[in-house]
């Protein structure tokens, strides 16, 4: 019986606190709504884009060659990811685009180097829902030195598709969790999450 309860114990491994891969994502991602959205100051450097497929129920990055959702016929779709922040600069928004958007984006990238501190407007032809996305950037009054800094896109992105697993099971992660102690800013930064959108 004993011998019994200690194999069963040796199984678990016990986290007492979660790691920041188990902590939900704090900045909540955000299609243009049908009236347009803007202005928005863009806190990433650049977009990160990825063909995207919609596949047993939730967006997924198409996996090339030994893709599945491909074998099923199913035609990925480019979306583009920036986080913005609205003019009062309290709240962070994970903004999706799509490749109508990108043109004036793109000549505002090749005139400055970055889209950091770049003033972001966001319109949908007919204001459909579904309407063609339309952009407008411009520069920004602001000093570059006031924005915060930039938060890490590509990371956030991964776990919003789950692939997440190499943070999550690097034991110097966890080891530097386990250190640093998860500070209360942590938990108060989770208010909002992903349940107000999906990919
Ligand atoms: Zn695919």
């Amino acid at each position: 019986m004993d011998q019994q309860e200690n194999n069963q114990t040796k199984k678990i491994m016990f986290h007492s606190r979660p790691d920041r891969a188990d902590m939900p994502i704090h900045i909540p991602i955000t299609r243009c709504p049908p009236k347009g959205i803007g202005p928005l100051i863009i806190l990433s450097s650049d977009v990160i884009g990825c063909h995207l497929h919609y596949w047993r129920g939730r967006s997924t990055p198409c996996q090339g060659e030994n893709c599945e959702a491909c074998a099923d016929g199913q035609i990925p779709r480019w979306r583009g990811y920036l986080i913005v922040m609205n003019p009062k600069g309290d709240e962070k928004i994970m903004m999706e685009i799509t490749a109508a958007a990108v043109p004036p984006i793109d000549v505002y990238f090749s005139e400055h180097g970055t889209l950091r501190n770049a003033l972001l407007y966001l319109k949908r032809v007919g204001m459909k829902p579904n309407g063609k996305l339309l952009s407008k950037i411009e520069t920004s009054a602001r000093t570059l030195a006031s924005l915060p800094a930039e938060p890490n896109l590509s990371n956030l992105l991964l776990r919003m598709w789950g692939m997440n697993t190499a943070e999550k099971n690097s034991p110097e992660i966890q080891r530097k969790i386990r250190g640093d102690r998860l500070k209360q800013s942590d938990f108060e930064e989770e208010r909002s999450s992903l349940n107000n959108g999906h990919c």
